[in-house]
C-alpha cells in the first residue's frame, strides 16, 4: 500500500527553531504498544551490542566474530518494498481517511476492504481511477517484508492476535529503513567514516525481535543520522556558495524558477509549488513536502535525500530526471 497522501516520512532534520520532528504520516506514530516489554533489563541489553546480537541470532557462533556489528551474517535489509513478501501490513495496520486520498475511512488494525485473502490488493491496477491515490504514494522502504519475514519469521497477523504490537513494530522498522536509505546516499555522494558504525548499528536493529525493536530510541537515532546527513549535504553543496537556505520555509503554491542550484529545502512546504524550468542541481530536499509540486521536465538527478514517496506525491512527467535508484511513478504522464 501506499497509505495517506501526506508528508514524507522524514524526521531527520535537526529539531531546532520549533520544528517538532516531521514524522509526517501521523498514523505511523501510533499506537505505540509498549506494555510489558518496557523494562530496564531490555534497555540494558540494547546498550550491549554483543548481548543484543546473541539474542537476535542465537544460532550463530559469536566467538568467531570480532564484533557483532561486523558480522557479515547479519544481513542488510532490502530498502524498497516487495509487497509479494509482505502480509499487506500497511493495508491492515495503518489508519487512513477518505479525505487523504483513500476511498474510505479506516482505523488502525482493520484490513482494508480491498485486501484479498492472499494479501494482495484487489484494485491494484486501478487505484487512482477508483479514488485511492493515497495508496500509490506510500512506500515502506522494505519495512513491510522485513517485519513480515524477519521480525515475525513469516507468521502472518492472520495467525496471531498482536495487531497493536505489529503496528508499532512497523512504525519503528520503517523509520530505521528510511535512515538506511539516506545513509546509503551519504555513502554514494559524500562518504563519511563516521556514518559506517551508525549504519551497522541500525542494520543490526532491523534484525531484532519485536521487544527490543519497541525499545529503540528512535529520536536519538534521528538526531545522530540527521547530523550525518546535514554534514554530507554541506559538503556536496559547498560548490554553490551563493545558494539560499529555505529550510522549513512555506513555499506552498509558489513559482520557483531560475538558479536554485545547491539550495536547501529541508522540511520546506512545497505543496503545489511550480518548479518547472528551475536549475535544481544538488538541491537538498530532505523531508520537503512536495505533494503536487510541479516538477515536469525538471532535472532532479542530483537532488539530495529525495525519496520515492516524495517522488510519488509530486507531479512529474517523462521529462523529469530522477536520482539513481528512484522510479518514475506509473501515474506520471508519458
Ligand atoms: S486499496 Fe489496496 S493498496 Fe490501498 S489499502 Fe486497500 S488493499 Fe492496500
Amino acid at each position: 500500500m501506499r497509505p495517506e497522501q501526506s508528508l514524507p516520512f522524514n524526521c531527520l532534520i535537526p529539531r531546532t527553531s520549533g520544528h517538532s520532528g516531521c514524522y509526517g504520516q501521523a498514523h505511523l506514530r501510533q499506537p505505540v504498544h509498549r506494555g510489558p516489554v518496557h523494562r530496564p533489563a531490555l534497555r540494558q541489553r540494547l546498550r550491549d551490542p554483543e548481548r543484543l546480537v546473541r539474542r537476535l541470532t542465537p544460532a550463530l557462533d559469536h566467538g568467531a566474530s570480532p564484533h557483532p556489528c561486523d558480522d557479515p551474517r547479519v544481513a542488510s535489509p532490502e530498502l524498497s518494498s516487495d509487497c509479494s513478501r509482505c502480509f499487506g501490513l500497511c493495508c491492515v495496520l495503518l489508519p487512513f481517511a477518505a479525505s487523504s486520498g483513500f476511498g474510505v475511512d479506516k482505523p488502525s488494525g482493520t484490513p482494508c476492504l480491498n485486501l484479498l485473502p492472499d494479501d494482495r490488493c484487489g484494485i491494484h491496477d486501478t487505484l487512482r481511477q477508483d479514488g485511492w491515490p493515497g495508496c500509490t504514494v506510500f512506500e515502506c522502504f522494505g519495512a513491510g517484508q522485513q517485519v513480515s519475514q524477519v521480525t515475525y519469521a513469516g507468521v502472518s497477523w492472520r495467525e496471531q492476535d498482536n495487531l497493536g504490537e505489529m503496528a508499532a513494530v512497523l512504525s519503528v522498522m520503517r523509520q530505521l529503513h528510511e535512515m538506511l536509505v539516506h545513509l546509503d546516499e551519504v555513502d554514494r555522494r559524500s562518504p563519511d567514516p563516521a556514518a559506517g558504525p551508525v549504519r551497522k548499528e541500525i542494520e543490526l536493529l532491523t534484525a531484532a525481535e519485536p521487544e527490543p525493536l519497541l525499545l529503540v530510541d528512535v529520536d536519538d537515532l534521528h538526531v545522530r543520522v540527521g547530523e550525518l546527513l546535514a554534514d554530507a549535504s554541506d559538503r556536496v553543496r559547498r560548490r554553490w556558495p551563493a545558494a539560499a537556505d529555505r529550510t522549513r520555509a512555506d513555499l506552498a503554491g509558489r513559482r520557483l524558477s531560475g538558479d536554485l542550484r545547491g539550495w536547501t529545502f529541508r522540511g520546506a512546504l512545497l505543496i503545489g509549488a511550480d518548479l518547472r524550468g528551475a536549475e535544481l542541481d544538488d538541491v537538498d530536499l530532505l523531508g520537503a513536502d512536495v505533494r503536487d509540486a510541479d516538477v515536469r521536465g525538471c532535472d532532479l538527478s542530483s537532488a539530495l535525500f529525495l525519496t520515492q514517496p516524495q517522488v510519488n506525491a509530486a507531479r512529474g512527467d517523462v521529462g523529469t530526471a530522477l536520482p539513481a535508484g528512484l522510479s518514475r511513478p506509473g501515474h506520471w504522464p508519458a
